[in-house]
């Protein structure tokens, strides 16, 4: 069976204790929350970190404690820093990022969020693009629209990014790409064109967590993407119980579709990264 790399988005910006008390925010919480999807069998974990207030923070201090943390009790685990959410000082996002995660995200262009304007200026692009080549980090581009492909590729042109960068679609966030599988396929072809040797996933938002999986499965993605970040429930009526009881449902999803989880070391060739971190 074809391996397929299952990614826990364990915190992200938005939602609080008050919404699922299960959603980790210390980096003590967020390292035991990381372990138990990691067993589930998870191979990447996407990592915001949070204020004592629960807003969302840029500090390399916490981000350090819960990579080490990762790193101690998830052997070989794929760890990807957030430089995007919302709430942050957009000169403060890339400060982590001399920390050398794996992968950090990246978004190359803008967009209208609920209530915000996301906003990623091309200056902002440009420096978080130049430090993760520096410090040898493989970029998940985030796709939240169409147009955010060309600006990942005009980073390739411009020396900053190499041509097979990770990339994310984004389905079902409010006033941006609706989640939607004709979209899917749309955004799928224009993939190949313009960054052919690329590996892709997708993000299912809220309720469609599921069914975007579904749809990425089936056209044969290299990753699929589950947690709290993106969705705080099992059903309707239902909050989930932890990250790694939604890995549990992505495992599952993912033997349907004859494929199974990649272990760490398969997850890290997936996606061309050195068994010992970086990228290669
Ligand atoms: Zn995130």
């Amino acid at each position: 069976m074809n391996p397929v790399v299952i990614a826990v988005a364990i915190t992200g910006s938005v939602p609080r204790k008050t919404d699922n008390p299960a959603v980790p925010v210390s980096p003590s919480e967020q390292i035991e929350s990381t372990h138990e999807a990691y067993e589930a069998g998870a191979s990447l974990v996407h990592i915001h970190v949070r204020n004592h207030d629960e807003s969302p923070s840029s500090s390399p201090e916490k981000f350090a404690e819960v990579q080490d943390g990762v790193v101690r009790y998830c052997p070989g685990m794929i760890v990807q820093f957030s430089t995007g959410g919302r709430g942050r000082d957009p000169g403060l996002r890339g400060s982590p990022l001399y920390l050398r995660p794996d992968m950090a995200s990246l978004s190359t262009g803008s967009v209208n969020f609920p209530s915000i304007v996301y906003e990623n200026h091309t200056t902002l692009v440009h420096d978080l693009a130049g430090r993760m080549q520096q410090h040898a980090i493989r970029p998940e581009i985030e796709i939240f629209d169409l147009s955010h492909l060309h600006g990942a590729r005009r980073l390739v042109d411009a020396g900053l990014m190499d041509d097979r960068p990770h990339v994310q679609f984004v389905m079902g966030v409010e006033n941006a790409l609706p989640a939607d599988e004709h979209l899917l396929d749309i955004l799928l072809e224009e993939l190949r064109r313009v960054l052919p040797k690329a590996t892709w996933t997708a993000a299912g938002i809220g309720r469609h967590q599921a069914s975007v999986m579904e749809w990425a499965l089936r056209r044969g993605a290299h990753a699929v993407r589950t947690g709290l970040e993106d969705n705080i429930r099992i059903t309707r009526e239902r909050l989930a119980r932890s990250n790694a009881e939604l890995v549990e449902m992505a495992v599952e999803t993912v033997l349907r579709h004859r494929r199974r989880a990649a272990s760490c070391p398969e997850a890290r060739a997936i996606l061309s990264l050195s068994p010992h971190g970086g990228a290669l």
